[in-house]
């Protein structure tokens, strides 16, 4: 991997899938389950493999009456700075099928392919990218989808933005639901209206990078989503969302129906935007050497040490 491609032709969309295919295999990952814990802690693995600072917090939420401990992992990279620029997405499962056609299987959770793990992949192949000399925050918030009532959807995002002191970053971008064949994505009202000139940023930058044919110009509707907490607290903030998945809270959301080609359309549209930001947009650039490798079994028996309460 020599310094001859630019950052966005770095993302690999068949590496965010195989991310996404091992991240799936932990089984639904509903706070206060095993497959839950386990999944957080190959997340954190996979953060440090990427030389990255991990910070923890723990909240909890309360799901039909009963308390259970949710975790944000925060990847840090760049200078010890306030970060910049933000880039999220939720890595739990809906604890409900809502939408499935079948209604004896609407008490159980989907498999959340689409629904979470996607972002989390397109996330971790970036991670591997980012520029190191700026101060960039990616957030795997976890309690985005808990929700039976407004107020109780992102609440892994509220907490995060409520525990953050000094300085407002620049803006903040979700990715949830970004891994779908045939995805188009549309433009998420309140975001348009957070931050017009960040959606219109990453439009054209997507044209940039050939992955224009997954952006649509076509206002989608307004959703409650991790955007929304960092809105509320004057942090412009963009959702880039695929509403328009047939198997969106179903059991059908699984892997199979993720595509390489999507993931890596969305990844070079961000890192060109990132790029933009970071003023090396069309330059060479060489990934960071990572001092553990991409998926080292030492990162990840290193991991076993990390405390889960
Ligand atoms: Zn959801």
């Amino acid at each position: 991997m020599g310094g001859s491609r630019d950052l966005s032709d770095a993302f690999s969309g068949t590496r965010a899938l195989d991310l996404a295919r091992t991240l799936v295999a932990f089984g639904p990952r509903v706070p206060g389950t095993a497959a839950h814990d386990r999944a957080a802690a190959w997340i954190a693995s996979q953060i440090r493999a990427r030389d990255a600072r991990l910070v923890l917090q723990d909240f909890t939420v309360a799901v039909e009456g009963r308390k259970v401990t949710c975790r944000n992992m925060t990847a840090l990279t760049g200078p010890a700075l306030p970060p910049g620029l933000v880039l999220v997405a939720h890595w739990d499962t809906r604890p409900w099928s809502d939408r499935e056609p079948d209604a004896s299987r609407r008490r159980q959770p989907g498999p959340g392919a689409n629904d979470g793990a996607s972002g989390v992949a397109v996330l971790l192949e970036m991670l591997r990218l980012l520029p190191r000399d700026m101060a960039i925050a990616t957030v795997f918030v976890d309690a985005e989808d808990v929700g039976q009532r407004p107020e109780d959807y992102a609440q892994g995002s509220r907490a995060w933005v409520r525990a953050q002191r000094g300085p407002r970053p620049r803006w903040a971008l979700i990715l949830d639901m970004v891994g779908r064949t045939d995805a188009r994505f549309a433009m998420e009202a309140a975001s348009r209206r957070s931050a017009p000139w960040l959606v219109e940023r990453l439009w054209t930058a997507a044209g940039r990078v050939g992955a224009g044919p997954w952006f649509s110009r076509r206002e989608g509707p307004e959703i409650i989503d991790d955007h929304t907490p960092f809105i509320e607290a004057g942090i412009p903030a963009v959702d880039l969302v695929d509403m328009a998945d047939p198997a969106w809270h179903t059991h059908q959301d699984a892997i199979d129906r993720l595509d390489a080609g999507t993931m890596a359309a969305v990844g070079r549209a961000v890192l060109a935007l990132v790029a933009e930001e970071a003023g090396m947009e069309g330059r060479k650039y060489s990934p960071p050497a990572l001092s553990v490798g991409y998926d080292a079994p030492a990162a990840l028996s290193r991991e076993r040490s990390l405390p889960w309460p």
